[in-house]
């Protein structure tokens, strides 16, 4: 097992460079436009209560913090910038994505809902009843620190048996597990493609908000809730 930070550093400028692009693409899509108004407005409104700023902020902040120890301190570790095969990179991908799901639905079914020790850390950012872009990160600072050790605990534990991981097998995985959690919080009803997968996705998970005892735990697939039967 090497530290290979250079590797790390094009990852880096990989996820800022997608992350650019894609900021760039749903600002110009012109079938956004009106979803965007929307959640726009009710951020808007939401931002001026007084209990909203403090919480995005130091949302944020730890959430900056906690992805920084992750880069330095766990990616290096299960990265690499040798070639591996096509077949490797994408099935990679999906067992991230799919063991960190895994983690999250028993974490978020039985840690922060029923009666779970984390209850009343979660039941802030259910204060949304009708979440919209906003609420992606109206998130009590401990539970961000949870949701994101979950994802880089899983990754640093794969790594270990299947490791290392080529550098677009982090960057496709990364990029799904931050915008998925932010899609699905956004107000989206639309009827043509992608906009009615992004609306099932946005719907499911408004479900989940509409009170604590709804389900729709995982937010990857939904896979797990359908498996355990809290799909909603
Ligand atoms: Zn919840
Ligand atoms: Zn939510």
């Amino acid at each position: 097992m090497s530290y290979d930070w250079q590797a790390t550093l094009v990852l880096l400028a990989t996820l800022i460079g997608a992350s650019m692009v894609g900021n760039f693409l749903t600002r110009r899509i012109r079938a956004f436009d009106g979803m965007r108004d929307i959640n726009r407005a009710e951020d808007s409104q939401k931002l001026a209560q007084e209990k909203y700023p403090p919480i995005v902020a130091a949302n944020r902040k730890l959430g900056g913090i906690t992805n920084l120890v992750f880069y330095a301190a766990v990616v290096p570790f299960i990265i690499t910038i040798n070639p591996q095969p096509l077949w490797k990179i994408a099935v990679d991908i999906v067992i991230i994505l799919m063991v960190y799901d895994f983690f999250y639905y028993l974490t978020h079914r039985f840690l922060f809902h029923g009666k779970g020790y984390f209850r009343r850390v979660h039941a802030l950012h259910h204060q949304a009843r009708k979440p919209t872009h906003i609420d992606a990160f109206y998130v009590h600072p401990l539970e961000t620190f949870i949701g994101i050790s979950l994802f880089m605990g899983s990754a640093a534990l794969l790594g270990l048996f299947i490791g290392p991981f080529h550098i677009a097998s982090l960057a496709v995985a990364v990029l799904v597990f931050q915008n998925l959690n932010i899609i699905n919080h956004c107000h989206i009803r639309m009827d043509s493609f992608p906009g009615k997968t992004l609306s099932w996705i946005s719907v499911k998970h408004a479900n989940h908000h509409k009170d604590m005892h709804q389900g729709n735990y995982s937010t990857i697939t939904l896979l797990y809730d359908k498996v355990f039967g809290t799909l909603v």
